[in-house]
């Protein structure tokens, strides 16, 4: 079974993804597939210094993410011109991925997570869409202790996303990790059980 595990920033779907993979399931990371995609000397970081030239790499040829960030922070047409060249090859790469991990053990669990998912409608890839949901404040608090964020800096990171709330309801299953991370894994298990398959 293929599940798409999302959430917002900072509320758990790292933390969920690896109670799933302690049980035995795969798990394909989206961010790190992002990042592979444009590793240095990949055909797409080619064309995206086609498009956006040189100066978005380091001098020693990799990508410079804070520059190509700065260069299409606040500038839609670009954002969506480097969306463009990057998000076909990175749904490949996952799906790929996904499918050599269910092929490989079909009655296994194949965990995928996509901080974006419901931002770029990706739900019919999966046979359940998992949210790791806590309340907006938990978020606020938990960035805080993990990046040193201020209030200020942690709620600008969350209002650039999808409502944690909207995510909730588009969800067909929500883990509330507000609590405990004992409640959380038995919630795991739970769904584990549920869903049948084996660790
Ligand atoms: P995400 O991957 O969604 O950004 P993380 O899994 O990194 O979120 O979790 C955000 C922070 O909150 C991390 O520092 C993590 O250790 C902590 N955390 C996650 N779940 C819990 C929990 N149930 N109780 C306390 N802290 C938690």
């Amino acid at each position: 079974m293929i599940i798409g595990l999302t959430g917002g920033i900072g509320s758990g779907k790292s933390t969920v993804s690896h109670l799933f993979v302690a049980r035995g399931a795969k798990l394909v990371d989206a961010d790190a597939i992002a990042r592979e995609v444009v590793e240095f000397g990949s055909p797409i970081l080619a064309e995206v210094v086609a498009a956006f030239g040189e100066e978005i790499l380091h001098p020693d040829g990799r990508l410079n993410r804070e520059q190509l960030g700065n260069l299409v922070f606040q500038n839609p047409a670009l954002k969506k011109q480097l969306e463009n060249i990057l998000h076909p090859p990175i749904r490949q790469l996952i799906r790929t991925r996904m499918n050599e991990f269910e092929s490989a053990d079909p009655e296994g669990l194949v965990v995928v997570d996509i901080p974006l998912l419901f931002e770029s409608k990706l739900e019919s890839m999966f046979e359940h869409v998992v949210v790791v949901y806590v309340p907006e404040e938990v978020q606020i608090t938990r960035l805080i202790a993990r990046e040193g964020w201020s209030e200020d800096v942690a709620k600008r990171r969350i209002a650039t996303q999808m409502p944690i709330e909207d995510k909730r309801l588009r969800a067909d299953t929500v883990i509330e990790n507000q609590f405990s991370l004992e409640q959380t894994a038995n919630q795991v298990d739970a769904l584990m059980t549920k869903w049948g398959v084996h660790r």
